[in-house]
């Protein structure tokens, strides 16, 4: 039975990735999480009792406790999402992301590193180390262009310097001692078990709550954007075909600006779940002052993962973000234990024990 070792499994884009994998019923998850205030067990509820499931409370910059669970459980891949990931975060404070996002990373390829020379390579097994990043650490583009393997690095927030930095170290230990490490830098994510502060389910909870809907600036930031099911059949693509050393810019060709999301979000709500009053949710929209250093415009040229590996999105824009309403909508209780935090309380009290 193949295994493979996921850090981050409890935040947004890792339990998507792990439902994916489990739903195969082949592939053993070992998850190794911190379950820092990103991290929420209720979004792996369903699968805690699955026994190609196993859940280790930790943090990837834990070294010791990183060998012994590659020791143990001797996985085929480690695919790496664990990061600190919030761009108004690291603003307010970048040293967490520093610690997590860089000293965490070189951590995890030090221990994967003596794990793949001491057991895998003896043993001729099929390693790698996925390391999951962001268009971010691209810098910012004007009207015009994409994002491409090719683009040089200029990233502009601490978020993404602390990214750009994992990258950097991550293709390192390719170059320097032949780790076989996979790379991927995916635009804006959105879909089902993301943490209510990222401007989609922060939008939709504050709607449905009579909230202020804060948009930075006025609202021109363009991002692209993918569902999060895609990003993770991206993920499995690149594990199964990629070669060793390369990386793979993901995206789904959907240029939004932020306001034009909002927009459309208020419309959808307003026919599925209108406002006692009638009036359009638009009228909640607020214009805050702007993100410190917000980059203009993201946009990925995918057009390498789609010609040499295969993959492409399955969803539109239209369809991911119905379903993604759908998924809200549809799940209120989950929504209410992460704004009201009672997810983290009974976390917090189970470490305990
Ligand atoms: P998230 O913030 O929802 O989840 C992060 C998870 O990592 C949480 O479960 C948290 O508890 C865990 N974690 C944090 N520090 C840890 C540590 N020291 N040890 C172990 N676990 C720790 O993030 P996400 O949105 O799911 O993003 C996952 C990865 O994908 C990140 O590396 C991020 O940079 C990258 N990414 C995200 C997006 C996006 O749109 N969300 C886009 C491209 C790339």
């Amino acid at each position: 039975m193949k295994t493979i070792f996921v850090t981050g499994g409890a935040g947004f884009i890792g339990s998507n990735f792990i439902h994916e994998v489990l739903q195969k019923q082949t592939i053993k998850i070992i998850n190794l999480d911190k379950l820092t205030y990103a991290g929420n067990l209720d979004s792996l509820r369903d699968v805690e009792n699955d026994p190609y499931y196993t859940f280790i409370h930790g943090d990837i910059c834990d070294k010791k406790l990183v060998e012994e669970i590659l020791a143990d459980y001797q996985p085929i891949a480690i695919v790496h999402f664990a990061a600190e990931s919030h761009v108004d975060r690291s603003i307010d404070g970048p040293s967490e992301f520093i610690h997590t996002n860089i000293n965490g990373t070189f951590s995890l390829l030090e221990a994967a590193r003596t794990y793949w020379c001491d057991l895998a390579r003896e043993r001729n097994l099929h390693f790698r180390f996925l390391h999951v990043s962001t268009d971010e650490v691209y810098g910012t583009l004007g009207e015009t262009g994409y994002f491409t393997e090719e683009t040089p690095y200029a990233p502009n927030s601490p978020y993404s310097a602390s990214k750009a930095s994992s990258d950097h170290l991550v293709r390192a230990y390719h170059h320097t001692y032949g780790l076989p490490v996979l790379m991927t830098n995916c635009s804006n994510n959105y879909g089902p078990f993301q943490f209510p502060e990222k401007l989609i389910p922060l939008m939709i909870l504050n709607a449905l709550e009579g909230k202020p809907l804060p948009v930075y600036g006025t609202g021109q930031n363009v991002r692209d954007w993918l569902y999060v099911e895609d990003h993770c059949r991206a993920i499995l693509t690149v594990l199964e075909k990629g070669i060793p050393g390369e990386r793979y810019n993901i995206g789904g060709h959907n240029e939004k600006a932020n306001l034009s999301i909002v927009h459309t979000l208020c419309d959808i709500l307003d026919d599925k779940s209108p406002r006692a009053d009638g009036k359009s949710y638009r009228e909640q929209i607020t214009f805050v002052t702007d993100r410190l250093g917000h980059d203009l415009r993201y946009a990925i040229d995918a057009s390498k993962i789609q010609k040499e590996l295969g993959w492409v999105p399955v969803e539109t824009f239209e369809t991911g973000i119905m379903k993604t309403l759908e998924w809200y909508l549809g799940n209120r209780e989950w929504c209410q234990r992460v704004t009201d935090g009672s997810n983290r309380i009974k976390q917090l009290a189970s470490e305990k024990l």
